[in-house]
């Protein structure tokens, strides 16, 4: 008996984790309307698989893409990143993001937002730099804060324009 209830609690977690959610309608342009896997949620903040954060009231429980529901808005475009994360869930977290820009930019409010925060941190080393203040850690981070946002900005771009 006893065993027979854990393994329907675990059928009902594993069907939690394939809870696909969206932006709503008019929230962000069409294009960026990725169809997420919740991963998990706060009052106010719903979490993915590809490791971003949206603010509840922004996002709808949506059928996964390709396969409608009834009672449920149809999820638009599947995250690739959100379903490569559950497939294998391994393969993420041996992929920390270590700094301030995050690898994937969705939505123009984001990448504006994104904008600021590294033209801050280069704004900040060009006072330190001619001074000599000259850290070589710190200049690692933003080297690779600036790799991951030139590949977010170049795929950015290509979605954008795909409309
Ligand atoms: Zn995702």
């Amino acid at each position: 008996m006893h065993e027979r209830l854990r393994d329907v609690r675990h059928a009902d977690g594993l069907a939690n984790q394939i809870r696909h959610f969206q932006y709503r309608e008019g929230v962000v342009p069409e294009w960026c309307r990725f169809a997420h896997i919740r991963c998990g949620a706060s009052d106010s903040l719903v979490r993915s698989w590809c490791r971003q954060l949206f603010q509840a009231t922004e996002v709808e429980d949506c059928s996964a893409p390709g396969e409608p529901r009834p009672g449920l808005p149809v999820g638009m475009r599947e995250c690739a990143d959100c379903f490569v994360a559950v497939k294998f869930p391994g393969l993420t977290d041996r992929t920390p993001v270590d700094g301030m820009i995050p690898a994937r930019i969705d939505t123009p409010r984001e990448m504006a937002s994104a904008m600021q925060v590294l033209q801050q941190d280069l704004v900040d080393e060009a006072s330190r730099i001619p001074a000599g203040d000259v850290d070589p850690a710190r200049l690692g981070r933003l080297a690779a804060d600036t790799e991951r946002f030139a590949s977010a900005l170049r795929r950015f771009g290509w979605l954008a324009t795909r409309g």
